[in-house]
């Protein structure tokens, strides 16, 4: 599940990032997420929610 306080590059929590590799930045340890990035994750979770709600078994 994506985290809108997860790390800027890789979406990953702070609890649980500790220190990551991804093909765009290598070893990294957990980056401050822009207000704008937070807001966008947010909107993207919603999105999803209502998607799952909309399709679901009621
Ligand atoms: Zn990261």
């Amino acid at each position: 599940m994506t985290e809108p306080n997860g790390c800027a590059h890789c979406d990953i929590a702070l609890r649980e990032h500790f220190r990551r590799w991804t093909p765009q930045c290598g070893w990294h340890a957990w980056v401050q997420p822009s207000t704008a990035q937070i807001l966008a994750r947010m909107q993207a979770r919603r999105a999803a929610r209502l998607n799952s709600q909309n399709g679901g078994t009621r």
